[in-house]
Order: C-alpha cells, then sequence, then structure tokens
C-alpha cells in the first residue's frame, strides 16, 4: 500500500517508534530511522528492515532536541530519497517528580524532545509533501495530551501541547492531501514505561511483577499493555486513503483509560 512512499520515524530505534517503522516497512515504505542507541545495533536493525521487507532504510543520529538537526534530517531524506511523504513524530522521554522540585532542565528537555521537535519536523517537511499534495503526519501524543497525573507536569504540558499543534496543522492543511492527526497510547511496555515499573517496585517494595500489575490496574481498565505493533497498525491505517478525511483527530489505544 505504501511501495513508494518515504517515511521518518522520529525516535524509531526503539519501543512504539520502532514498531511504527516495522509496520510502515511492511507496508512497503522506505524509511529513515532515527533515535540514539548503539552503533552496531542500529546498524543491524536498519540493514534487517531493508532485507526482511526489500525496502530501502536509511538512519539519520539527528538529536530531536537540536532544531538545525531536525531540519538536516528532513532535507538529507529529501535528497537521498527523493521526498518525505510520511513524518512520524514519536522521539519522547519522560521524567517524573513533584513540581516543586521538577529540574527546570528535564522540563527543557522534554518540551525541546517531546514538542517543540515536531514543530520543527512539520514545518521542514511540510513544503514538499505540499509540491506533491499528499502526505501524512502523524504525531505520538498519549492519554497524557487530554488527561494529566500526578508528577508528570512537563510531559503532560507537552503532549497537551502536541495535541493543539496537530489541530492547528490539520486546518492548515484542511484543502490539500495532506492529513495531520495523533495517537494517544495509554501503557505500552517499553523502556521509557519499564523505568516507571522499576522505580515503582522500589519505592514500595514490591517485585517486577507486582508493580506492573499495579501500573496497570491504576488506570488502564484492559489490564493488558498495548504494543508496539498496534500502534504500528494505527499509524498504517491513517496512512490509507480510507482516513484521508480524518484530519486533526487524537486516537486514543490505551485500554479504556479515557473512557473512565
Ligand atoms: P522509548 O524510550 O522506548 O523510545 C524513545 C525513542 O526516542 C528512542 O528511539 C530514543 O532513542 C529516542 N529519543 C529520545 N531522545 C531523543 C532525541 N533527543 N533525539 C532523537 N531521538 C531521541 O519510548 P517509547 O515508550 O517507545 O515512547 C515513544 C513515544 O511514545 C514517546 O513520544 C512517548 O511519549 C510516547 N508514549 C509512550 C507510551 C508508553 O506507554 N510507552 C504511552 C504514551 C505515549
Amino acid at each position: 500500500m505504501l511501495k513508494g512512499k518515504t517515511a521518518i520515524v522520529t525516535g524509531s530505534t526503539s519501543g512504539i517508534g520502532l514498531g511504527i517503522a516495522r509496520a510502515l516497512g511492511e507496508a512497503g515504505a522506505n524509511l529513515v530511522l532515527n533515535g540514539f542507541g548503539d552503533a552496531d545495533q542500529i546498524e543491524k536493525l536498519r540493514s534487517g528492515l531493508a532485507a526482511e521487507f526489500g525496502i530501502r532504510v536509511d538512519y539519520n543520529a539527528a538529536d530531536m532536541s537540536r532544531p538545525e538537526q531536525i531540519h538536516a534530517m528532513i532535507a538529507s531524506a529529501q535528497e537521498q530519497l527523493g521526498a518525505v511523504d510520511i513524518l512520524v513524530n514519536n522521539a519522547g522521554i519522560q521524567h517524573t517528580s513533584p513540581i516543586e522540585t521538577f529540574p527546570a532542565e528535564r522540563w527543557d528537555a522534554i518540551l525541546a524532545i517531546n514538542l517543540s521537535s515536531a514543530f520543527h519536523a512539520i514545518q521542514a517537511a511540510l513544503p514538499g509533501m505540499r509540491a506533491s499534495n499528499w502526505g501524512r503526519i502523524i504525531n505520538i501524543a498519549s492519554v497524557h495530551g487530554l488527561v494529566a497525573s500526578v508528577d508528570k507536569s512537563a510531559y503532560v504540558a507537552a503532549k497537551h501541547g502536541i495535541l493543539g499543534l496537530t489541530k492547528a496543522v490539520a486546518l492548515e492543511t484542511a484543502k490539500t492531501g495532506i492529513t495531520c492527526n495523533a495517537v494517544c497510547p495509554g501503557w505500552v511496555l517499553t523502556p521509557l514505561v519499564q523505568k516507571q515499573i522499576d522505580a515503582r517496585a522500589e519505592r514500595d517494595g514490591q517485585t517486577i511483577e507486582q508493580a506492573r500489575s499495579a501500573l496497570l490496574g491504576e488506570k488502564q481498565p484492559s489490564g493488558d499493555f498495548a504494543t508496539p505493533e498496534e500502534i504500528g497498525a494505527v499509524c498504517v491505517f491513517l496512512c490509507s486513503s480510507a482516513a484521508a478525511q480524518m484530519r486533526g483527530a487524537a486516537l486514543p489505544v490505551d485500554g479504556g483509560w479515557l473512557a473512565q
């Protein structure tokens, strides 16, 4: 379905971003991977995806907190792969702390990576999408784009912000073949969440298994994690023609978190 299209997925060396990259690659899109990690492992990932799906896969190490590196990554993808048709703004970090003791430096980093990076990437990619009158911009927000939790002030602010950005871009592109939507996952078991489970186990004197069940039980009625594969499948759907008139939407994949 996506053969001949090129997709950039930011933060795709791990977790949800990797799930999205795999799903888009399986649907035939050429890929630009981005994110941090061990160089050998990233190269294995890159060549593995290329071989498995018979697509071209590049890797760009842009730090998503650096606007000039984001612009350079988009320009390089346009030059090397011909276009950026699909942009998935997924890179994100977390830090938890009561607001009184929340380090200002963590606030700045979360706002830069979880929110401002999407602004810069969209600004850089949109002219190319307008030229071909086709594009898909998908912002990976969170249930925390719509509701809050304690000790996550920066994350909640950034995720609420990205839903606002999603709507604004959807309106500015409404009369074109470019759509902009957001996906709002609940708990997905990735390294970002495993850190929170580990911290919880230590704080409450629980096993990892107990801490995992407690974390899910508090917020996610299904009692199950959503998976990176499921988030990837939603992104493939958003790239399909069936989703051509979905604009500015925030799609929950949250085991019922937001239904409460
Ligand atoms: P993860 O830690 O597994 O992956 C994050 C990815 O972002 C990695 O590839 C990492 O290298 C990359 N990254 C981090 N900082 C970067 C930077 N400065 N520049 C470039 N890349 C950078 O986390 P995840 O759980 O897969 O999270 C992915 C996205 O999904 C985030 O935006 C997160 O907020 C969102 N999300 C996650 C969950 C969840 O339960 N895991 C729920 C809702 C939303």
